[in-house]
């Protein structure tokens, strides 16, 4: 990102040009090493499209509604929920058991071009912005993701009502889990992801219980990576949220720091609800 200009930030919102190019890195470039998706891959690929459709969707604040030329009704906003909501459906139209990469991309870049759904050509980081090129950027943008999915489907537990996931104790956090194992480019982030997931994920059985397992997870990789290559001087690695952004969060016991559970769930709430989600610079 040389040339392109340092976009201005507030560290106490999410933003959703971030989670755009999430989806836009994810569909365009993660998923294109993989010439064919079939068996297994292709049911984690369609899971975790139906995750992301569903309980974004569900959990929009918008209430206005909008007709597109194919007749379907989409709440105002988002192009990208619809594009996955529009990839959602196709997938699970097609009885098929492999579909090319191929078919994925023409459909992301052009069939849905024609219902004015599409995801524009550009990666433009925000809150994941690197103070230099190779920093931050998608890795950033995906943990953000899932935060959100964890805290939205806290908030709307039936969006996924029959979908198929709705079944599972945890179905964010084991989407997620499949997902990173399956397809994410760091392999080392994905043997490190898994062994955490095999320790304790099974026991996981409540939304709430997801969105602070997700937290606590990501500190642990905060505190493992903290000083390492891939700390941004910028951005540094710390157990997060920090004092100033939660001060509620942090209390003392015997001169011990510890976290107040309850307050990190409201922060968390809060800080990844739908109502924080800032659409500056968003495609
Ligand atoms: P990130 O750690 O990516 O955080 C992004 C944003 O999330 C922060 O800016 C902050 O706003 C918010 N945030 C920070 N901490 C939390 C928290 N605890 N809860 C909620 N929100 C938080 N890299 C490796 O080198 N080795 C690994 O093993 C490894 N494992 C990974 C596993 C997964 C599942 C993922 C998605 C990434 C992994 N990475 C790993 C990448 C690494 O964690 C960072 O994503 C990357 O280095 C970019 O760091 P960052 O400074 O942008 O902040």
């Amino acid at each position: 990102r040389t040339s392109e200009p340092w976009r201005d930030f507030d560290r106490s919102q999410v933003y959703t040009a971030d989670l755009e190019s999430a989806l836009h890195y994810l569909l365009r470039v993660e998923l294109a090493v993989h010439g064919t998706l079939d068996g297994a891959e292709l049911k984690v690929f369609k899971d975790f499209v139906t995750l992301v459709a569903k309980v974004t969707a569900e959990s929009r604040t918008s209430i206005r509604l909008e007709v597109d030329l194919l007749g379907l009704l989409y709440p105002v906003g988002g192009s990208v929920v619809k594009l996955m909501e529009t990839l959602s459906d196709w997938l699970l139209s097609l009885p098929l058991q492999q579909i090319p990469y191929q078919a994925i991309l023409d459909l992301v870049d052009n069939k849905m071009k024609i219902s004015g759904v599409f995801l524009g050509a550009e990666l433009r980081w925000v809150g994941c912005q690197g103070s230099r090129p190779g920093l931050r950027g998608y890795p950033c943008s995906l943990w953000m993701l899932f935060h959100v999915l964890t805290v939205q489907h806290d908030a709307t537990p039936t969006a996924l009502d029959g979908s198929g996931l709705e079944g599972e104790a945890a179905p964010v956090l084991q989407v997620m889990r499949r997902y990173i194992r399956t397809f994410f480019g760091c392999k080392e982030c994905g043997r490190h992801f898994e062994q955490a997931a095999a320790a304790s994920m099974d026991q996981v059985t409540t939304q709430e219980d997801e969105v602070l397992w997700l937290w606590n997870q990501h500190n642990r990789v905060n505190t493992r990576l903290a000083g390492s290559l891939s700390d941004d001087p910028v951005s540094p690695k710390a157990p997060w949220p920090s004092p100033a952004l939660c001060p509620a969060c942090h209390e003392e016991s015997n001169g011990v720091h510890v976290w107040s559970h309850a307050n990190v769930l409201a922060f968390l709430r809060r800080h990844y609800g739908a109502s924080n989600l800032n659409p500056r610079y968003s495609l």
